[in-house]
């Protein structure tokens, strides 16, 4: 979501604030600008779409500024056009701006009253004239303060200030912001992947932190403005692989390397030579914890619903899942043996960071799941386990939903062992087959011709199912979301055995429905609930693992059959066929896949 780049430098800017905003497109947006300081002005450009046309725009001006901000947006207050698009810039400043401001409308009528007008419909641009009017009686530190005071709300901000051409300030809370050091020259971003081409040199901002950045200094203040010093922390080397290859989009390569990103993950997890899984040095003694609350949103979420079936499965332990937007705000009864886990590609999931947040507040014991390890979520845990994917760059997540699930299972295996919840020969037996998994995924990958074919259905439908019973619920859920996420059909996931109570009533003829019935305990019944759905004249795409016995296909449309493996591993092997039918119904439309309509990556709004 919406990001952000500052660079003071002692030559121009604009070549690299234009590349660091590329290497942000991932995060989706709608609108792009840029703001360089030369001669005491300050050149705007800004635009409706891509960073594309931005640089388009901008390699017919000159724009030599030496310091400048970029930004690319992601709509949260006005419609995506160039008036909108940041920066937002008056006589004096030059904003832009991540997150909402709760009281814009408020702070905006008081401004009017006083006689500015406002040129957009952001709530950003609140932030440009209270500044504005702050720094006129006021030094810059003091006025920013000022300004900070008044907002409600999320904000990562870089801000050029006409008076001070030299330097960008820097603010946040609630959303992220980093800073980066390089050589007579000093970067901000909104996250570390926009500075790594720049810098492997890092300080993060905490909540509250304001930052002056010159291109050979950087200060630090807190909310109190007591100057404050910065850990450097040095990013590894590993460039995070930005390349297409020989795909076309960047969700279809994240699908076929799942095979090799679940086996980084288990080699980085799991005992090469002995079957144990080597998660040591827990913060807390593991058999005095009772329960666990697993915390995310979208496809984290649902990697936590299916966390929680092997939880129960595997563990003596309580458990609870909770949406990271429910839980922060409602009445929750911590509970000191308890450990909150929170799961979040990016980490820097707004809703989940403030849900960790709470419960750093209330002295809990927390545990995150992450795929980028510099991130807020991260830093702020007690413990993180990272899902050792590599960067996802499509919005619509593959591979992190397989690697959040794969470090839940290896974390609840190893819990129960250590609790002595499971036998160490079953222990065993569950890491060996767990080996085999990279194996697994790269065959069922063998269906996605077939799911091609099947998909121009899914395309033209005005809605669709997905239905599973035990771990194949959350996975229709996922499967649900892709199809909504990426080709624009309602689709439902959704209890297979819930179906009588409800949603039978939205069955009509030729309506395509996908049965997910792995041969697990629950396969009679779900074929049960299959028979309800084609009686009623749906069109069944019925998806189930490799047996022995011939399935029991009665009036089914179209059969899959994922790989072997044990009920438990399923949810690995059942995703892959969702993800392939969602990537192929989008395809048919023509729909931009890796960056679909209103969506982001890095969801830090809440
Ligand atoms: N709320 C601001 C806007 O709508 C910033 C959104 C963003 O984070 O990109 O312009």
């Amino acid at each position: 979501m919406c990001g952000i780049i500052g660079i003071s430098s002692s030559k121009p800017v604009v070549n690299n604030i234009i590349s660091s905003l590329k290497k942000l497109e991932y995060r989706g947006y709608d609108s792009a600008g840029i703001a360089t300081f030369s001669d005491k002005f300050i050149d705007e450009v800004k635009c409706e779409g891509r960073v594309g046309k931005l640089e388009k725009i901008v390699s017919k001006k000159s724009l030599k500024g030496i310091v400048g901000i970029g930004h690319v947006r992601w709509a949260t207050h006005g419609v995506p056009n160039e008036i909108n698009a940041h920066p937002h810039s008056s006589d004096r400043v030059s904003v832009v701006h991540n997150g909402i401001i709760e009281n814009s409308t408020i702070l905006k009528k008081i401004l009017e009253k006083k006689g500015y007008q406002f040129k957009s419909q952001t709530d950003t641009e609140v932030i440009t004239i209270l500044l504005t009017e702050n720094l006129k009686n006021n030094k810059l530190l003091v006025a920013v303060q000022k300004t900070l005071e008044k907002l409600h709300g999320s904000y990562a901000l870089a801000i050029l200030c006409k008076d001070n051409p030299d330097l960008i300030v820097g603010a946040r809370r609630g959303s992220p912001l980093a800073v980066g050091y390089g050589h007579n020259e000093n970067y901000l971003g909104s996250d570390s992947y926009a500075l790594k081409s720049m810098t492997n040199k890092i300080s993060y901002l905490d909540d509250g932190d304001i930052c002056i950045l010159k291109k050979d200094s950087a200060e630090f203040y807190n909310s109190k403005g007591k100057k404050i010093n910065k850990k450097i922390l040095t990013m590894s080397e590993t460039e995070d692989n930005y390349d297409k290859g020989d795909f076309k989009t960047f969700m279809q390569k994240e699908i076929f390397e799942q095979p090799n990103s679940v086996k980084s993950c288990i080699n980085e997890y799991v005992d090469h030579l002995r079957d144990d899984i080597n998660i040591y040095n827990f913060p807390w003694d593991i058999t005095k914890i009772d329960s666990v609350v697993l915390i995310g949103c979208g496809t984290a979420y649902h990697a936590c619903m299916v966390a929680k079936y092997w939880i129960e499965e595997l563990t003596s332990l309580e458990v609870a899942i909770d949406i990271a937007s429910e839980f922060r705000y409602k009445r929750n009864k911590f509970k000191n043996n308890c450990i909150y886990i929170f799961v979040s590609q990016s980490g820097e999931t707004a809703d989940t960071f403030a849900a960790l947040e709470l419960c750093k507040k209330n002295k809990m014991k927390t545990l995150s799941v992450v795929n980028v390890v510099e991130s807020s979520i991260a830093r702020n845990s007690n413990f993180v386990l990272p899902i050792h994917c590599g960067a996802e760059i499509c919005v619509a997540s593959t591979k992190a939903f397989l690697g959040q699930m794969l470090v839940l299972y290896v974390l609840i295996l190893k819990i129960s062992s250590l609790r002595g919840d499971i036998k160490k020969k079953d222990y065993e037996a569950k890491i060996k087959l767990l080996k085999k998994l990279p194996e697994a995924i790269r065959n069922t990958l063998s269906t996605e011709s077939e799911m091609e074919e099947i998909s121009d259905i899914f395309s033209e439908a005005k809605g669709s199912m997905f239905l599973g019973r035990g771990y194949s619920y959350p996975i229709a859920m996922e499967g649900a979301l892709k199809l909504k996420e990426l080709c624009y059909v309602h689709a439902e996931g959704y209890p297979a055995g819930e179906m009588k109570h409800g949603p039978l009533a939205l069955i009509e003829s030729g309506m395509p429905v996908v049965i997910i019935a792995p041969r697990d305990k629950y396969y009679e019944k779900t074929l049960s609930n299959m028979q309800e759905v084609i009686a009623r004249g749906a069109k069944v795409l019925f998806i189930s693992n490799k047996s022995k016995d011939e399935i029991s296909s009665d009036n089914v449309w179209k059969k899959i059959e994922v790989e072997k493996t044990s009920d438990e591993l399923l949810p690995f092997l059942l995703t892959i066929p969702l993800q392939l039918l969602a990537f192929y119904a989008a395809k048919n439309k023509g729909y931009d896949i890796d960056k679909p309509r209103n969506l982001a990556k890095s969801v830090t709004v809440e």
